[in-house]
């Protein structure tokens, strides 16, 4: 029997805490019965009511080719008829590494993981045992998987929870981790005079996505770079939401800046659970088997997640992908701004690329600070009325919604109609 949205939900709350496998998925931000999807094909997916929905979501930013893009499927079908997984090395991952590092000239030597968290947790701890040091610096708001290092002021789900810091993460943990204001560069170098030279890390999301899309200040990173270089700390670039999104070489192609270590995820694995950390090979080398620092992984460099990947960084490379995505995006968010004004609703539309949030503040929005100001019972009712028009947006304010290459002009004006008569029902109220 084919259960609908609500029997499945009330079914999966007995089974799983809040009914989910991962929080925002759950809707308490927004309202609303929880999405089960049925398919997805390109730009659209189903549920299981059968309504289909422009999808702006794209599982958080792994699908920038679509829902089953035919090539990736083919892909994956062929991998399908030769094993899912041997725990040895494949031709596959090495082809992967070679395409990782052309795209990433900052990262000489790289290692597969599962998943983002998985990467950045490993980067930290490569920082960690180069340095000798301890604490670590990262940015309120910023997101970077839900290891216990990095679970202080972060974003994404935890945000859009309103959540305090995690239970369960220890005390002695969390005060290694030290916290500042995304683009503030007088209290990072506040940070750095106080922590002098005993930072091990600072990790960043160069174009934070996990607050809502906020781009980087001009100068910040560049001065994150220097003041990382003058003490020895490794610079971080958590890329697993902006690599292959913002530029097929991330936002580190995009500003200009190398970092020490990058981490990835998410579009590489094509849709499939996939991370990977890299850097210098004189940070890389202490990874073992080559140095002494551990981390391993029974399905790491997994044939399918691989195959998913490689094939979409193929397409990726395809001349003019990234200028046809960005120019979509641009109409989407120049149509939703003018929409806005017209029904008079506050909004700012943050983009880089093809990630945007639109924020229900009529201020800027520059940091975690300025993006909570955004009225987020407002962004809700939006949600709402995009979803009964068929427009799937992400389920919080304090998430990115992003574009795919599958998305067309049509659906592109479809959305911004919608999002018209969504703001008109706002201001009505
Ligand atoms: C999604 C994300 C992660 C975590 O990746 P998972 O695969 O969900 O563990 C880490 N950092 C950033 C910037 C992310 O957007």
């Amino acid at each position: 029997m084919n259960l609908k949205s609500e029997d499945l939900f009330r079914k999966a709350l007995r089974l799983m805490p809040g009914g989910v496998n991962s929080p925002v998925r759950a809707f308490r931000a927004v309202g609303g019965e929880p999405l089960f999807v049925a398919s997805g094909k390109g730009a659209r997916i189903t549920d299981v009511e059968g309504r289909s929905y422009l999808d702006y979501v794209l599982s958080w930013g792994p699908l920038i080719l679509g829902h089953c893009h035919p090539q990736v499927m083919e892909a994956l079908a062929r991998v399908l008829e030769t094993g899912t997984s041997f725990g040895a090395s494949t031709p596959a991952e090495v082809e992967l590494a070679e395409q990782i590092q052309a795209a990433f000239p900052s990262i000489e030597r790289v290692r597969l993981v599962n998943s983002g968290t998985e990467a950045t947790m490993a980067a930290l701890r490569v920082a960690r045992a180069a340095t000798g040091r301890e604490k670590i610096l990262k940015f309120e708001g910023c997101y970077h998987g839900h290891s216990d290092s990095l679970l202080v002021k972060a974003g994404s789900g935890v945000a859009t929870l309103g959540l305090p810091d995690s239970p369960g993460v220890p005390r002695a943990l969390a005060e290694l981790t030290i916290t500042v204001p995304f683009n503030d560069s007088a209290a990072l170098e506040e940070a750095f005079r106080v922590h002098d030279h005993q930072l091990a890390a600072v990790i960043v999301e160069p174009v934070a996505g996990n607050m809502g899309c906020v781009a980087p200040r001009a100068g910040f990173l560049a001065r994150l770079r220097t003041l990382a270089a003058e003490q020895g700390t490794v610079l971080i670039f958590d890329e697993v939401l902006t690599g292959f999104r913002v530029a097929y070489g991330g936002a580190q192609q995009l500003y200009g800046i190398q970092p020490d270590l990058t981490t990835l995820g998410k579009i590489m694995g094509g849709g499939l659970p996939v991370g990977a950390y890299g850097g210098k090979a004189a940070l890389m080398d202490l990874v073992a088997p080559a140095g002494p620092v551990y981390q391993a992984g029974t399905l790491s460099g997994n044939p399918l997640a691989v195959a998913a990947g490689l094939k979409t960084l193929e397409l990726l490379r395809a001349p003019g992908f990234y200028e046809r995505l960005d120019a979509l995006a641009e109409n989407l968010v120049a149509g939703l701004r003018a929409e806005a004004d017209r029904a008079s609703v506050a909004l700012t539309i943050n983009r880089v690329g093809s990630m945007f949030t639109p924020f229900f503040t009529a201020e800027a929005v520059t940091d975690y600070a300025s993006a909570k100001k955004a009225d987020t019972a407002a962004f809700g009712r939006f949600f709402r009325a995009l979803r009964e028009r068929g427009i799937y947006f992400p389920p919080s304010q304090f998430e990115a919604a992003f574009i795919s290459s599958a998305h067309s002009e049509d659906d592109i004006a479809e959305t911004i109609r919608a999002a018209g008569a969504a703001f008109t029902a706002l201001a009505c109220r």
